[in-house]
């Protein structure tokens, strides 16, 4: 569960770059070794993301040894679609293949529900951070199979250049909840950070992009650190240090009162609204005692709250609360005047929880053992 930069350095793997994990700043410096003049920088990034060049070979207006050069140091597209589950008007699941054969889930979201995006009718991009997650927690699928390696600055930008390519529209908003622990896989996570909110990259604004995690407290302060307005959910998942320890083995490294402590810092630093995500399991984390304390802590915070009726994982024994519960739940918070979000969706298996795609792929090809059939 380290954060450190050896744990980055040794499950990342040994590979060549892409040109999606390189900043505009990266390519002055490799384009200064190389002699050439600064302007050739705004022409490779304007193939990459203003026309979606398909290969290095498209770049028309570089010359022959220039793009000769840069395929010799860098790799393209990283990433190779494997399955597409939803259609258009729905959500919809992309599993992608990695060069290494691991498998990563990146899902599509018509309207944003205006929970973390500012308009409805918007796209948005739920994309993973690392393939499984260290952290465990006991009703994740992410989890299952503990982390098998954090991915590349490339491989987080290139779902969404895959997935707009694939969908043909526009990404508006994105959420850091796929697979992985996005704080665990900081040094990746800023690079990018810089170019998906950069203008000569994906452009998309930092107040759009929303990043969540379990509570890497430490992490979370060096986020607030940062000048860009990134927005932060939190998985809290539990009121009180004893439902989220039964639930979520990170609480015994940074507790309740460690990670309140970290996001009045980041309140203070950057302003921006937090929102506390609450899923809710039957008979663990969804008594009313429960609620009324996270009222509590979300209105210390001025937070938003948004409650989860849990999503079955096939595997695993958890169970979501019935409609009604889970509206008193709701309720019990919101009459404390938080804002307070929920949404039960019919049928919910497309939307079931991220992860699941990727263990069934994976454990199909014996590459980890998981419990989920293939
Ligand atoms: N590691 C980060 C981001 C990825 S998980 C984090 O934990 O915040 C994104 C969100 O999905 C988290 O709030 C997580 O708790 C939630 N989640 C995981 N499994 C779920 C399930 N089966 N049903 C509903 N939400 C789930
Ligand atoms: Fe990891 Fe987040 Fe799943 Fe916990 S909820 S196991 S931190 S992906």
């Amino acid at each position: 569960m380290s954060t450190d930069t050896a744990s980055i350095k040794s499950t990342t793997p040994p590979i060549s770059p892409s040109l999606f994990g390189l900043t505009k700043d990266d390519l002055v410096e490799i384009f200064k070794q190389h002699d050439e003049k600064p302007y050739r920088v705004d022409q490779v990034l304007e193939w990459i993301y203003k026309h979606r060049a398909g290969s290095i070979d498209d770049m028309l207006n570089l010359s022959q040894p220039i793009r000769e050069k840069l395929k010799q140091q860098f790799r393209f597209k990283t990433l190779s679609k494997v399955t597409i589950q939803g259609s258009e008007d729905t959500t919809r699941k992309y599993l992608f293949k990695l060069h290494d054969g691991r498998y990563v889930e990146t899902v599509l979201i018509p309207a944003s529900k205006g929970l973390y995006g500012d308009k409805a009718d918007r796209l948005t991009a739920c994309v993973s951070s690392q393939v499984g997650c260290a952290y465990g927690c006991k009703f994740c699928a992410s989890g299952l199979a503990g982390l098998a390696r954090n991915l590349t600055a490339d491989e987080i930008v290139g779902q969404l250049m895959m997935v707009e390519e694939l969908s043909g529209q526009k990404v508006n908003n994105v959420v850091f909840m796929g697979m992985g622990e996005p704080l665990a896989n900081f040094k990746n996570l800023e690079k990018a950070l810089d170019i998906i909110t950069g203008q000569w990259g994906m452009n998309i604004g930092a107040r759009h992009i929303t990043i969540s995690t379990s509570g890497l407290a430490p992490v979370i302060k060096k986020l607030a650190d940062r000048p860009q307005q990134i927005r932060l959910a939190i998985s809290l998942h539990g009121a009180t240090d004893d439902v989220r320890d039964k639930i979520m083995p990170v609480n015994s490294k940074w507790n309740i009162e460690e990670l309140f402590n970290s996001l009045h810092y980041y309140k203070e630093k950057s302003n921006k609204r937090l929102t506390l995500e609450y899923i809710l399991i039957k008979g663990v984390n969804d008594s009313l005692e429960q609620a009324r304390i996270l009222a509590k802590r979300a209105k210390g915070l001025k937070a938003l709250v948004n409650v989860i009726p849990y999503n079955t994982v096939e595997g695993l024994d958890w169970e979501r609360p019935d409609d009604e519960h889970c509206y008193k739940f709701r309720n019990t918070v919101r009459d404390t005047g938080v804002v307070t979000t929920m949404r039960i969706e019919k049928g919910h298996d497309i939307d079931a929880a991220c992860g699941q795609l990727r263990l069934k792929q994976e454990s199909s090809e014996g590459i980890i053992k998981a419990p989920i059939k293939a």
